[in-house]
């Protein structure tokens, strides 16, 4: 990509209000962009981040069996009376009627829509398990939408949904979506810590969340000598034997046991012919609190240190003295990720656009680099004369 035609500019002044790290350098740097309180569009180095985060996910969603889907954002008022949530969510649940007086909701999670799904669908226990999961828009009414995209009233989430015909089943599967978990928040760069916590409006048992210490983290949780966590929501050890942190949570699942599909009749043929409820769980992440998460985490008092993970691009290349083409052409030939500085601008505005985009290694050529390349570690700083061969096959 070239950055004389790369949508948009960057900003040097953090938006005005712009409290948390993640909301100034993600729109300076040109990644995101605010319509309202809560809602952002992703702009194209945005997007190309969140796709990233989106196929690590992916990949380890299929890797556990289960299948990717795409369900309706606007739903019947019906299908949300049935479990009682239309009435018991309704604060976090934008409603709307249409011309045909209709009453609608917009999507703020999915089970009732899945369950509504699989009864359609589900016969005898040969049907089972059942695992599906879908990345969409999620519609919640928060009341406080600060902290840039860490908490959007429109945010991207990626929820998975598990149905089985036992209780064993599904715990085996439970723990092997943590494991799943665990995998993709290390291979997003993140140190997720296991914590236990409540359910919210979901369940009155405990659920498992993800958090990543940070210090503008909204939830405190406490942290044992072996690293697992309890939200400070329902601690009731004794302080001195834990650390306290703040963290932001990345990632929660669910179990509701047999709750739901008994409201929803959800029920299937066991293998001695008796009618069971199924056993029923909820998955989530937020990808683009996780991209807010990265920054929150990955950054300096220049810009953003994306781990090479997700970054937008692997190099950012620099052309001095009209150089840089010859190089960009043949990286772009060897299919290697690269955004090419081509501007007419100083040098010492190509290199504070490179610090604050945060592209893990910045390529110069000029007139002093003679036929090497210069590659510099936007994490470490460290500088070095390379040679284009190691550049184009790395
Ligand atoms: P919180 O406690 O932060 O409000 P939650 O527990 O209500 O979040 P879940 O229903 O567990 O959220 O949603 C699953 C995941 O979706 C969260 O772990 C988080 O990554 C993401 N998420 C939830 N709410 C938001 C939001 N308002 N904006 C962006 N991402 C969100
Ligand atoms: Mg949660």
């Amino acid at each position: 990509m070239r950055q004389s035609q790369l949508f948009p500019k960057t900003i040097k002044q953090a938006p005005a209000g712009a409290v948390a790290v993640n909301h100034k350098l993600l729109v300076r740097a040109g990644f995101v962009d605010q319509l309202m309180a809560g809602s952002w569009t992703l702009l194209p180095l945005g997007w190309r981040v969140i796709n990233k985060i989106n196929n690590i996910i992916r990949e380890e969603m299929n890797a556990t069996g289960a299948e990717e889907v795409l369900m309706p954002l606007m739903h019947p008022k019906e299908v949300w009376e049935e479990t009682g949530r239309w009435n018991s969510a309704s604060e976090i649940m934008y409603k709307l009627r249409d011309v045909r007086e209709k009453d609608l909701a917009l999507a703020f999670t999915h089970e009732e829509i899945v369950l509504d799904l699989v009864r359609k669908h589900l016969q005898s226990y040969s049907d089972l398990p059942i695992k599906i999961y879908h990345f969409s828009t999620k519609f919640r009414n928060e009341p406080r939408a600060t902290g840039g995209i860490l908490r959007g009233r429109e945010f991207m989430m990626k929820d998975l949904y598990s149905l089985h015909a036992t209780e064993e089943d599904f715990w085996k599967y439970y723990e092997e979506v943590k494991e799943a978990y665990l995998k993709i928040f290390s291979r997003l760069g993140l140190n997720a810590i296991m914590t236990e916590a409540s359910g919210g409006v979901f369940t009155d048992k405990h659920t498992h969340e993800f958090q990543v210490e940070a210090v503008s983290g909204e939830d405190t949780i406490y942290v044992d000598k072996t690293g697992k966590g309890i939200n400070k929501e329902i601690f009731a050890g004794t302080e001195a034997e834990y650390k306290k942190i703040t963290a932001i949570e990345v990632g929660n699942i669910f179990a509701f046991g047999t709750y739901y599909s008994e409201k929803m009749g959800v029920y299937f043929t066991d293998k001695d012919g008796n009618k069971k409820p199924v056993w029923f769980g909820s998955y989530g992440i937020g990808p683009t609190r996780v991209m807010g998460t990265i920054v929150e985490v990955f950054h300096d008092e220049k810009g953003i240190v994306w781990p090479e993970s997700v970054a937008p691009y692997k190099y950012h290349l620099i052309g001095l003295n009209g150089k840089g083409e010859d190089l960009y052409r043949k990286l772009q030939d060897n299919g290697v990720e690269v955004l090419f500085d081509d501007r007419d601008v100083s040098a010492g505005e190509k290199f504070t656009d490179a610090d604050l985009i945060g592209i893990p290694f910045r390529l110069v050529v000029s007139d002093k680099t003679g036929d090497k390349v210069e590659i510099k570690n936007r994490k470490t700083g460290e500088t070095k004369l390379e040679s284009l061969n190691v550049i184009l096959h790395e």
